[in-house]
């Protein structure tokens, strides 16, 4: 039997850079190798737990779905699904719920920082992610799940369900391990933190035109461009970063010898470095044009994925409910 992998991403707003190499990258590269079988979903879920808007939830989830096929998932080597359609995800993750304390769920790091986000909306179905998320892996048995680092204290909450649940009532379910990328960690455009949709100026989107990432990589902050030690954070840690994840290693190099030697021209390395990222960009975006035209087909590829996990999700619930004394 192959081993199987799950990935999601929740559904609010256009892809950018920190989820195309985080994540996005780290599922091609799994769907393309024959040794497993994958799963992947628009968690619209999980999209519920911070503020949105229901008017535009439907063609978010649409957009989501486009950005994976455009980027090249192939319906023919993964199954992609929407997870409100797979109802077993819900009743999985109400079961594992009795199983794990809420102080547990309260100190995990990207609760917390939610918390301070959203201080208006932290709600039941916030604090319980991380649980609907185990199940969300756990219900494929996935061994491996490719996500950015930022996501690690959550696949962990997984690992410690399935044990539990293996312990406790016998089932057989699978420790997931993270799949991790070059690209696990994307820093911010904005010298700070991690690029991410919900921070403005942060990040660089895969919609984006040549002249928008010239016009967002011109407010990334830079030095004087010359010192005794290159910078590991700030403006001039994410350029190199991202030099490094579009041009490759030899590349950040010579920017790095020349930091210490005779020092680096940031107009001309944005200037180069916009023109690498759309490079990566265009073909993608002429693939979303074209499959934007042909909505039909986004509505197959949906209902005939939704029907597959289905299947192997049911089997899982089954096999639980089972355990636990439902059935
Ligand atoms: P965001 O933080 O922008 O809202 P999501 O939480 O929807 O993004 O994350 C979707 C996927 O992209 C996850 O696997 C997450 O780990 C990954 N990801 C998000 N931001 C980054 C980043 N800056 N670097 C690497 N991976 C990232």
């Amino acid at each position: 039997m192959k081993k199987r992998v799950f990935s999601g991403i929740r559904a609010t707003g256009r892809l950018h850079l920190g989820n195309y190499l985080g994540a996005v990258k780290g599922m091609l590269e799994l769907q393309n190798n024959p040794e497993y079988e994958t799963f992947y979903m628009v968690v619209d879920l999980h999209t519920l737990t911070t503020p949105f808007d229901p008017k535009i939830l439907q063609s978010n989830i649409r957009g989501i779905v486009l950005d994976y096929l455009s980027v090249g998932l192939d319906p023919q080597k993964c199954t992609l699904s929407i997870q409100s359609n797979v109802r077993e995800h819900v009743e999985l993750a109400y079961l594992f719920g009795t199983q794990i304390s809420i102080a547990k769920m309260q100190h995990l790091p990207t609760y917390k920082e939610k918390v301070k986000q959203h201080p208006e909306n932290v709600n039941v179905a916030l604090l319980n992610y991380p649980v609907l998320m185990a199940a969300d892996i756990l219900l494929y048995k996935a061994e491996l799940v490719p996500v950015g680092i930022d996501q690690e204290p959550h696949i962990e909450v997984a690992r410690e369900i399935a044990r539990k649940m293996n312990e406790k009532f016998g089932t057989n379910l699978v420790e997931p391990k993270r799949f991790a990328t070059e690209g696990e960690y994307v820093p911010s455009l904005l010298a700070k933190g991690k690029m991410s949709k919900s921070v403005e100026g942060s990040a660089i989107f895969l919609t984006d035109s040549l002249e928008t990432i010239k016009e967002r990589l011109a407010k990334t902050p830079t030095d004087s461009g010359k010192g005794e030690k290159v910078p590991t954070e700030g403006g001039v840690n994410t350029l190199l970063t991202l030099v490094e994840l579009f041009g490759g290693k030899g590349k950040r190099e010579k920017y790095e010898k020349d930091y210490l030697k005779d020092g680096i021209k940031y107009s001309e390395l944005k200037e180069n470095l916009a023109n690498t990222i759309y490079k990566e960009l265009k073909p993608i975006q002429e693939k979303r044009a074209e499959l934007e035209k042909d909505p039909e087909y986004i509505e197959k590829v949906l209902k005939e994925g939704s029907l597959k996990a289905s299947k192997v999700a049911s089997k899982t619930l089954y096999e639980v409910k089972k355990a636990m004394g439902l059935i």
